[in-house]
């Protein structure tokens, strides 16, 4: 078991200060003690070994220059998106925008995202249906919407290939498939977040609980899909739900070690940038709504709405962010020997201690991405391909300074067990209001109709002038679409209307 809490009388790092403004964001923040795990310098020399690959062999000579030079465009690209859910919906939308993007292919992608590009077959939890993917279409360049297609390493079998791809490495994309990593990462990088303990038996969550108040938060190390992180309420309910993952009861395998965190109170907040490898560039922030139902209650799901502001944090929190977390991550992934490219989310809490990194998401993260792609007035592509060649710094993203909401409609049961084949209606009618458009996460389309097929189905978008005009265009057209069993919550950005 490795644990790690505040000491305060250790280290010489004192939390960089947190701009005056941002304590306006959530719970009034301090500058004060940011940093807690963070503040242990012990380095765990075993995760650093794991790093030792050897470099990935070069893409043919010359490529990589011939993408970065002015020739680029006039290229008419190719672009395959990996996918097929309410987020890879909302970037084959926006990558059909770019005058450089002549088709799009799409992943298995869905009903919805077939209006849009072609979709193609492909099991996205086996890495040679994917490199067959690859070597049918020869894409210039693939996009990886899931985290499963990275951290089993299409990036790196891309890359072998020569075949520019948006994303990071199996081994930078670590950040989100091992919990233990990021946290132990955190602490090695000094980035401010929760107190934790590793523990891969019951014997030891058991001795590590007294280090802990109630509630306190039990998650799998592995990816679970979202069902992975349990608030206990108590040290009894604590050690029953991470006996239930340790056992594989829970989640299985992703189970086999648990994390347990310290439950920080404060708003959410997804902050996500892209990276080259070198530098970052923030994309607009936004917040997401994981409970199932509204004011936060029920279960967790994958999310259900997000929306995005121009003031949902100011500049200078945004520099903050970049400053103090983002970029040391890259630098930290860098100098692990894991560099880190594509788009790395930022899972925060905004606590009275400052921003705290809950988590890392090693792709865009749904239905984030649906809102702050609305709000992007540049072209998508030019910062996917400065990730992967280089340069991000020179990219210039314009933001529309509207509001952004999504609004995410489900299956009846999800996120339990839930039934697909429901006719889906109003579609055409939700499309006519002004501002409106529908991703789709899980549909399917038969005979000219759409029908569910999956527990997220829709991803109904809106933007307008302000967040008020924004939600009211978001909810009228949730009212036209109609599908047995459908439930949204009624409440996304409620919290931020009254801020
Ligand atoms: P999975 O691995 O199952 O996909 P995930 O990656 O979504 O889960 P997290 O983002 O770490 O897991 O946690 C999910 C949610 O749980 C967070 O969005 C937050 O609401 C809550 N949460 C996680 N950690 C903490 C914490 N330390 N304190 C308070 N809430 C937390």
């Amino acid at each position: 078991m490795e644990w790690c809490k505040a000491r305060s009388a250790r280290g010489p790092l004192a939390p960089p200060e947190v701009p005056r403004d941002a304590r306006d964001f959530g719970a009034a923040l301090t500058p004060r003690n940011a940093s807690s795990c963070a503040q242990d310098d012990t380095i765990h020399q075993e995760h650093i070994e794991s790093f030792q690959e050897g470099p990935l062999p070069t893409p043919p000579h010359g490529f990589d220059s011939l993408l970065n030079s002015p020739l680029t465009f006039i290229f008419s690209m190719k672009v395959l998106v990996l996918g097929g859910g309410g987020r890879e919906h909302s970037l084959v939308w926006k990558l059909r925008q770019s005058s450089r993007v002549s088709q799009v292919y799409c992943a298995p992608g869905n009903g919805g995202i077939a209006e849009e590009a072609e979709c193609v077959p492909v099991d996205l939890k086996n890495i040679d249906s994917i490199i067959s993917l690859g070597e049918h279409l020869r894409p210039d360049l693939t996009v990886v919407g899931p985290e499963l297609p990275l951290t089993l390493g299409v990036v790196d079998e891309f890359a072998r290939r020569g075949w520019p791809t948006f994303g990071p490495t199996r081994a930078a994309a670590r950040l989100e498939s091992s919990k233990s990593f990021a946290k132990e990462f955190l602490q090695r990088h000094r980035i401010p977040t929760a107190h934790y303990a590793i523990c891969d038996s019951t014997q030891e969550v058991r001795s590590a609980l007294s280090h802990f108040h109630a509630p306190i938060v039990i998650k799998a190390d592995g990816l679970a899909a979202g069902k992975g992180v349990v608030i206990a309420a108590s040290p009894e309910e604590a050690l029953q739900v991470a006996d239930e993952m340790l056992t594989g009861k829970m989640v299985g395998a992703a189970g086999a070690r648990v994390v347990l965190e310290e439950c920080l109170k404060g708003d959410e907040l997804s902050f996500l940038v892209v990276s080259d490898g070198e530098r970052v560039a923030p994309l607009v922030a936004a917040q997401d709504h994981k409970r199932v139902f509204d004011g936060d209650q029920g279960p967790n799901t994958g999310g259900m709405g997000a929306y995005s502001t121009p003031n949902i944090i100011d500049d200078q929190m945004r520099d903050w962010l970049v400053h103090h977390i983002a970029q040391p991550v890259v630098a930290g992934m860098k100098a692990e020997g894991a560099e880190y490219r594509g788009v790395l989310y930022c899972g925060l809490m905004m606590t009275a201690r400052g921003p705290m990194v809950l988590e890392f998401n090693c792709r865009f993260g749904d239905p984030e991405t649906q809102p702050i792609l609305m709000r992007l007035e540049s072209d998508l592509l030019d910062a996917m391909q400065a990730s992967v060649n280089g340069g991000i710094g020179g990219v210039d993203f314009k933001w529309s300074p509207d509001s952004t909401v999504c609004v995410v409609m489900a299956s009846q049961g999800y996120p339990g067990a839930f039934e697909s084949g429901r006719k889906i209606t109003g579609l055409d009618e939700a499309a006519e209001i002004d501002g409106v458009k529908v991703f789709h996460a899980g549909t399917t389309k038969r005979d000219g109709s759409f029908y569910t097929a999956g527990g997220r189905v829709l991803g109904v978008t809106a933007r307008a002038g302000d967040l008020p005009a924004a939600l009211q265009r978001a909810y009228e057209a949730c009212g036209k679409i109609k599908f047995e069993g459908a439930h949204y919550r009624k409440d996304i950005a409620v919290r931020a209307l009254r801020r």
